[in-house]
């Protein structure tokens, strides 16, 4: 839970005010323009930012988050571009998403959990990640976030760069982890369309600011979608 969060970048104010509230077992939608500022409340809630104001509870506690402590209270963030090592393996991709685990046979297991998800990477395992196709790269860092076995996972953008066919597989998949696994997601799309086929929620941004959330049937028939993308939006 996030309530009245501001995060400002010199002048500029990247988030002037937010509330956004995760369920356990739910996945939601943070959706808006360029710049609206979805990718700071990801990393705002993963640490990466530091807000001006606000609290960020985690189940009913005030958490500071701080990126090498927020793995441990089972959140994973997945970025915008992937950012995986495209010159490790894809084994070796998976074991920096496990090194909070102390234990090898603890990993070796999770990597099979993880595979067992993503049945593709399983052939690729000791080929440099740099050889896959962009879906699977995505798969690979989604997989590297699954590492930790969160219970919740912050997704940035899963779709960019992908084809439409790939685009639907991957959100097939985000929507398998959090039936089979109970994994509450929050995903940034630009990619609406798809997105809200598979959210319980969305919250739409523009500048700063939350202008709505609902659940996706209200958010197409009451037209907003196209109001805000409107202008800014470019296919
Ligand atoms: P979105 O993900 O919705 O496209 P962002 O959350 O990345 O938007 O950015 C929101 C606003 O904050 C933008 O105006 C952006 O330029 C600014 N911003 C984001 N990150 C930084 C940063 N590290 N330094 C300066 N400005 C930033
Ligand atoms: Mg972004």
């Amino acid at each position: 839970m996030m309530r009245d969060i501001k995060v400002a970048f010199g002048g500029v104010k990247a988030l002037d005010g937010v509330d956004v509230d995760i369920n356990e077992r739910e996945i939601i939608a943070l959706m808006g323009p360029n710049g609206a500022g979805k990718s700071t409340i990801l990393k705002a809630l993963f640490g990466i930012y530091n807000t001006n104001a606000g609290i960020i509870k985690l189940r009913g506690n005030i958490i500071h988050p701080v990126p090498h402590e927020i793995v441990h209270l089972g959140i994973s963030f997945v970025p915008q571009g992937r950012q995986i090592f495209k010159s490790l393996t894809v084994r070796e991709n998976l074991e920096m998403g496990g090194v909070i685990i102390k234990n090898k046979k603890a990993v070796d297991e999770r990597i099979e959990e993880v595979i067992d998800i993503f049945p593709a990477l399983r052939i690729k395992l000791n080929h440099k990640s740099g050889s896959l196709s962009g879906g699977q790269q995505q798969m690979l860092a989604i997989g590297r976030g699954l590492m930790t076995d969160p219970k919740l996972l912050l997704l940035d953008e899963p779709s960019l760069g992908l084809s439409p066919k790939m685009v639907k597989e991957v959100f097939m998949k985000v929507k398998e982890i959090n039936e089979k696994r109970g994994t509450a997601i929050v995903v940034v799309e630009h990619n609406i369309k798809s997105i809200l086929t598979i959210v319980n929620r969305a919250y739409l941004l523009d500048k700063g600011k939350i202008i709505k959330v609902d659940t996706p049937d209200n958010l197409i028939s009451s037209g907003i979608l196209e109001k805000v993308f409107m202008g800014h939006y470019k296919e």
